[in-house]
């Protein structure tokens, strides 16, 4: 590999070789058009590989199917070829494509025209697309491609003058489909659903095609999205080179003794100790992985990922290897190409301008312009934020550098992805930050190799999104009794609920929605109206915050990034809804502060476990009461904190849903942890299981908040709460509750294996910590965590439903 051998000494933990796969073709299906095959061949694929022939034959054929393969395996095909000979064979039929963003629409749109078939008038349909053309691509489009808040604002309400297109709607093609998770993923399964009704209002059954990176269990997922029985191929068969991929920790910097801990939680005074980590939202600058988080008391332990990532790209230009470094932020991106240009201009003068920085500010031509230097050769390094939308053909690289655990497998696989040509290796290389997640990986690479991805979490049943998408549907077209199965069991409560608001009006013959204008419902949203961000300066709308987040992302003096440009929050104004901000690169991050409360309001599930009960896990909704009570200014490349500085923001409510344990004061004290110990035990258990959920679920660390307490009013225990951080749940909580031991025992596992002596970023401590990470007990984290997973494991469960808390 390239890099220095020094550095792998102290930094290697672990390589892997994926070896090279010959691809497996197959012949074209005997219904594929010539003219699609001619026009197919002169693009240069002569015959399609085994999975796409078998996933689009499946389509053809009527099936609801999902394709799940790697980046480069050539999905589109797959949709393609159904799609396509359907229009060459049926004057009448039309192709809905639906992508989560306007840039893969767009390249999509590309390689339809390019195809130059006859009849298929392709066309785009998103914010971008003038009046004109929308009445053209309404009256004459065969394939039209958008995206799910197109559908959702646009299509489905505008129904009528869409009926020739819904009439010969023969498939809906959903790209990228692991894309929908969260909240946002329970929106677009509810707009797909309308979708259907839609259709089937305008007599037809499209066929739905899903494709999806390499994703857990996607026959579910793709039923849970569509509500519909699908068929998956997961079994990629396109030829692949082979991938050295080494997982790298950056090696311990010299210790430093720690200060004495001080909690700098204001406005704490619960009589149980009780540590609150609130969710912020993923977009809060907070989240800079690599702008090292962490308290005033700790020391920054490890070098940083970033630092390690210049060095690692600097060795991978000196060695003529054409490399492509991703890092979460595009500050921590700017920086790496800066670091890595300035080594390599010491080690041989001009050797640094083959290094670039990939940025959103540039134009897409630039851009484009970035990618085929990096290919030709004319740069060699490439550092680009993970977020950034890449060109389609920036693949075939020599070496990826991953700086920081992306947050899943599939993003992590499709990172990688863009190395290695067949019949060449290439080298990937993950670079951990000090997070227990990242350093439970780089331990565990059982964990990242031979494993299939995690599956994509989302929950449709969620009131918060099932009420507002019933009123779209019911504003669409009122709802009849038969249309209840679509939204699942909970429609009709749900119906009943928003009759009783005087939202919808129920009639003999179905339910009404009663206002002039639509409902307004954002599905990237969580519930309230959306907080506005506007640049004090010229008045312009740069986006919107949902009221859940805007607390904790826009509040005063809140440094807020939107797409990649850095901006500080002047004034944040809640009764108008308004955030007014001014553009400004400072060198600090923000990182609110919150006090927390949680509730229990009902139980859905419990499992009881171990000698005397004593452990039991508990899934239910709860309620989140919280406050952002203060900030800190923290600076980037240090960490070190600059100042806190207090808010007078009211108190928010949230109810979620959560899933918690608790542990008898008995089977602590037989564990030998002694009960002034308690509360750093359960508080350091909390932190790093809310780490390590992203394990099993598609969430990250930001989309979920936790609550532990030696003592809580409704438990009646010692307890620790991890919650979902939306109104309602998003499905994250109720993934951890099923698979509690498996995510429990990485978090045990992380916690006992850290070479820390008192607990560090890489284990128990949390760059959101509402109480300053104190207290937090390591030690006593492990025996706890021991004690949990050994009665869990150990009984068969007892479990009951549906209690009442
Ligand atoms: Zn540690
Ligand atoms: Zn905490």
């Amino acid at each position: 590999m390239f890099f220095a051998q020094h550095r792998a000494a102290d930094s290697l933990t672990h390589v892997e070789h994926l070896p090279p796969r010959p691809g497996t073709p197959a012949p074209w299906p005997d219904w594929v058009p010539p003219v699609l095959r001619s026009s197919l061949g002169s693009r240069g694929i002569t015959a399609p590989w085994r999975h796409q022939s078998e996933a689009a034959t499946s389509a053809w054929q009527g099936a609801h199917t999902v394709v799940a393969t790697g980046t480069g395996s050539g999905k589109s095909l797959a949709y393609q070829l159904p799609a396509l000979s359907t229009l060459l064979t049926d004057d009448r039929a039309t192709i809905l494509y639906v992508a989560p963003t306007k840039a893969l629409a767009a390249d999509q749109l590309r390689s339809l025209v390019a195809l130059d078939l006859p009849g298929v008038r392709p066309a785009t349909y998103d914010g971008d697309t003038s009046r004109e053309e929308r009445d053209w691509v309404r009256q004459h489009a065969r394939v039209v491609l958008t995206n799910p808040d197109m559908l959702h604002h646009g299509i489905l309400p505008g129904h009528a003058s869409w009926s020739r297109f819904l009439r010969g709607l023969r498939y809906v093609i959903v790209d990228e489909s692991h894309a929908y998770r969260g909240v946002f993923g329970s929106h677009v399964a509810h707009v797909l659903r309308r979708l259907r009704r839609m259709a089937a209002r305008y007599r037809t059954t499209p066929t739905f095609i899903l494709a999806s990176a390499t994703s857990g269990d996607p026959l579910r997922t793709g039923t849970r999205l569509t509500g519909l029985p699908v068929t998956a191929f997961t079994e990629d068969t396109s030829p692949r080179g082979g991938i050295t991929f080494a997982l790298w920790e950056p090696p311990l910097l010299p210790a430093s003794p720690a200060l004495p801990s001080t909690s700098s939680s204001p406005g704490f005074s619960s009589p149980a100790f009780a540590s609150r980590d609130a969710p912020t939202s993923p977009s809060s600058p907070s989240r800079d992985g690599d702008a090292p988080t962490r308290p005033r008391d700790a020391e920054p332990v490890r070098r940083s990922a970033l630092r390690e990532t210049a060095d690692l790209l600097a060795d991978a230009v000196a060695a003529g290897v054409r490399t492509l470094a991703f890092i979460r932020s595009r500050k921590g991106a700017e920086l790496v190409a800066t670091m890595a240009r300035r080594s390599l201009d010491t080690a041989v003068p001009g050797l640094g301008s083959r290094v670039a920085a990939y940025r959103s500010g540039y134009l897409r031509e630039d851009r484009r312009a970035l990618e085929r230097d990096l290919l030709d050769g004319t740069l060699l390094g490439l550092a680009s934020t993970n977020a950034l939308e890449l060109g389609v053909d920036l693949v075939g690289l020599d070496a990826v550098l991953i700086s920081g655990y992306p947050g899943t497998l599939a993003s992590l696989w499709q990172q990688a992805g863009r190395a290695g040509r067949a019949g060449r290796d290439a080298t990937c290389v993950l670079i951990a930050r000090d997070d227990p997640l990242d350093t439970y990986l780089v331990h565990h690479p059982e964990a990242l190799f031979g494993r299939p991805v995690e599956a994509t979490v989302f929950d449709p049943g969620n009131p918060h999104v099932l009420a507002p998408q019933l009123c779209c549907a019911a504003a669409e077209l009122p709802l009849t009794p038969a249309d209840l199965p679509l939204f699942g069991p909970t429609a009709e409560p749900t119906l009943d609920a928003l009759v009783a608001a005087g939202i919808l009006r129920k009639r003999p013959s179905g339910w009404y929605w009663t206002e002039r204008h639509r409902p307004d419902v954002d599905l990237r949203g969580a519930g309230g109206g959306p907080v506005a961000v506007v640049e004090s300066a010229t008045g312009r709308l740069l986006g919107t915050v949902d009221t859940g987040s805007a607390h904790h992302q826009v509040h005063d003096g809140a440094v807020y990034l939107h797409q990649g440009i850095t901006y500080v929050v002047d004034k944040l104004d809640l009764a108008d809804s308004v955030a007014l901000v001014h553009a400004e690169d400072p060198d600090w991050s923000t990182h609110p502060r919150d006090v927390t409360d949680v509730t229990v309001l009902s139980v859905r599930e419990t499992r009881t476990a171990g000698s005397a009960g004593a452990v039991t896990l508990s899934l239910g909704e709860v309620e989140v009461t919280s406050q952002v009570v203060s900030y800190q200014r923290r600076r980037l490349v240090s960490g070190e904190v600059i100042d806190v500085c207090e808010l007078d923001l009211p108190q928010r409510v949230l109810r979620t849903v959560a899933v918690w344990w608790t542990v008898t004061p008995e089977a602590l004290d037989a564990a030998g942890v002694p009960d002034v110990d308690w509360p750093g035990a359960l508080h350091a258990a909390e932190h790093a299981s809310i780490g390590l959920l992203p394990l099993v679920a598609t969430c990250d660390r930001w989309d979920i908040g936790g609550l532990s307490t030696a003592f809580h009013a409704d438990t009646g225990l010692p307890t620790v709460f991890v919650y979902d951080g939306h109104p309602g749940g998003a499905g994250f909580a109720e993934r951890a509750f099923e698979v509690a031991t498996d995510w429990l025992s990485a978090t045990r596992t992380v916690v006992a294996e850290c070479r820390c002596d008192q607990g560090c970023p890489s284990c128990v401590q949390s760059p959101k910590c509402g109480n300053g990470n104190n207290p937090l007990g390591k030690a006593d984290a492990v025996t706890v965590l021991s004690l949990v997973l050994s009665a869990l494991s150990r009984e068969p469960a007892r479990r009951t439903t549906d209690l009442a808390a």
